[in-house]
């Protein structure tokens, strides 16, 4: 039987996988490849929480083809010379891959496409990770979409789901030496990741178990307690569909099998439309490309942002600026790796509009920090929140930190999770100590006494220079 390479990137699964299935019913043995090029992604190579997260989720792969008699062959360098080399020594007759989205890697892809096809060796390229190609979906005129809800109504008005690609029960060795996951370097040499791993089990079974505990528990009144960071009230596959360890068709199937009572049908719904806000941002970044620099709307580029404090960012970065829910918010994002998506939002938010500070300087904090970071919907997250995107949410709508978290976090459950020094003060005080100096002194003496910027006047600055922009 002919060898064909099935080179894996962010499809990192069995199951579902186009790529691989298809190289299989044409009649090849498959070679699985993962050739390691972070250099190849330009200024958005991985940051670090990714790194630890691609480590456990290519050691889960390895074992899963391992467990069906295969072998996933790693490489590192740059991709063309190392699947060439491979190509090579394993005689493969033909190169099966699934699309990545980000400019740089179509370039890359388009290059390695091009160089096999002229070599004789052909290429089959698929759709593993999203609902729609991010050039699918067209306005009436044939032009982008730069507003979510047109888009969705369009788009979920086109989709079918699709029977799954089917998986193999057994992969040949192709006996081939490859490099251990270790020879890769992506853990950090400090521990500070060891407390990730409680909450998340990266690979292909972790991200079922994820969908199943999902379907049981939260996706019951998912519209409401998505919005509640006290708890689990989302699915926390962010993760999970980065690295393609699960497909959206995977989820959208199991989904349809969740019974509900009549009034579930909305949770259901919401559900669907945050997977769909994840297809808007890949095809915002495919129809922008220079989205994940720069303002989407060209009138910011003339914004006056403030000029970067370092110690400003720093205490934002660690947590300690002063106001609760913000704290909260990037302290679970250090201790976990993850952030629920309404404190995303809040302290987005304080950073560009209260602190004034460049989107970018969020977006490459959280790039680096978390778990799911993904460079279409970090980049449409930030712009959405900044108000620099073509999207809804303009500059001048500035979230309250103290009233989100009366909101949201009425309890305060949260906040005293991650900000153990507040946890002796009551409701209301705990959601603005600064407000009650006494009893923040006497009950939480080792918080920070006042906010790193006043809030109210830090918005009436935000204001005025949006409207002098
Ligand atoms: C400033 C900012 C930065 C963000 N950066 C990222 C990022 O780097 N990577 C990332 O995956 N998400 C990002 N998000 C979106 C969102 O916060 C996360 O996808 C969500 O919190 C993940 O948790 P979940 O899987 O439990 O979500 P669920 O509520 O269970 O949603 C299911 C899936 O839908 C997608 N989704 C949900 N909300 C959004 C959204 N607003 N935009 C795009 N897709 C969405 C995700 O893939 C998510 O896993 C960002 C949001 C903001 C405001």
């Amino acid at each position: 039987m002919a060898n064909a390479l099935v080179w894996l990137r962010r499809d990192l699964r069995l199951h579902d996988n186009p790529a691989l299935a298809q190289a299989m019913a044409d009649g090849f043995a498959p070679v699985l490849v993962y050739v390691h090029a972070p250099q190849e992604q330009g200024d958005w190579a991985p940051g670090a929480a990714s790194r630890t997260w691609l480590h456990h989720s290519l050691s889960a792969l390895q074992q899963d083809v391992a467990r069906l008699g295969g072998r996933l062959l790693i490489a590192k360098g740059q991709s063309l010379p190392e699947l060439e080399r491979i190509q090579a020594l394993s005689q493969a007759e033909a190169l099966y891959f699934s699309n990545l989205y980000e400019p740089i890697l179509q370039a890359r892809d388009a290059q390695v496409q091009n160089a096999f096809e002229k070599r004789g060796l052909p290429v089959k390229r698929f759709n593993a990770n999203l609902l729609f190609e991010p050039w699918q979906i067209k306005t009436g005129g044939g032009t982008p979409y730069r507003v979510f809800t047109p888009f969705w109504r369009n788009a979920s008005a086109q989709l079918r789901v699709l029977s799954a690609f089917p998986a193999p029960n057994r992969l040949p060795d192709c006996g081939l030496e490859g490099l251990s996951v270790d020879a890769l370097g992506l853990l950090p040499k400090n521990n500070w990741h060891a407390g990730f791993w409680h909450d998340w089990q990266p690979g292909e079974a972790g991200a079922a178990e994820m969908l199943e505990i999902f379907c049981d528990s939260a996706i019951d009144g998912y519209k409401e307690q998505r919005n509640l960071p006290d708890r689990t009230g989302t699915s926390k596959l962010s993760p999970h569909l980065h690295f393609g360890e699960i497909s959206p068709q995977q989820i959208w199937r199991r989904i349809a099998d969740v019974k509900l009572p009549e009034s579930g049908q909305a949770d259901i719904g919401h559900f669907k439309s945050e997977l769909g806000w994840r297809e808007f941002s890949y095809h915002l970044l495919h129809h922008f490309p220079k989205s994940s620099d720069h303002n989407l709307n060209p009138q910011f580029e003339r914004f006056s942002w403030a000029a970067p404090d370092s110690d400003l960012l720093d205490r934002w970065q660690r947590g300690h600026t002063g106001i609760p829910i913000i704290d909260a918010g990037m302290r679970e994002l250090w201790q976990t790796g993850w952030m629920h998506n309404r404190v995303r939002m809040i302290v987005a938010s304080f950073l560009c509009k209260n602190l004034r500070m460049h989107w970018l300087h969020g977006a490459r904090w959280f790039w680096d920090t978390l778990l799911d970071a993904d460079l279409a919907n970090n980049s449409q997250g930030w712009q959405w929140t900044a108000g620099t995107g073509c999207d809804a949410a303009p500059y001048f709508r500035i979230f309250n930190p103290v009233t989100q978290s009366e909101r949201f976090d009425p309890q305060a459950r949260y906040i005293k999770r991650w900000v153990p020094e507040l946890s002796a003060l009551p409701v209301p005080v705990v959601f603005a100590p600064w407000t009650k100096p006494a009893a923040a002194a006497a009950l939480a003496p080792d918080y920070p006494a006042s906010p790193i910027v006043d809030l109210a006047a830090s918005r009436a600055g935000a204001l005025a220079a949006y409207s002098s922009r």
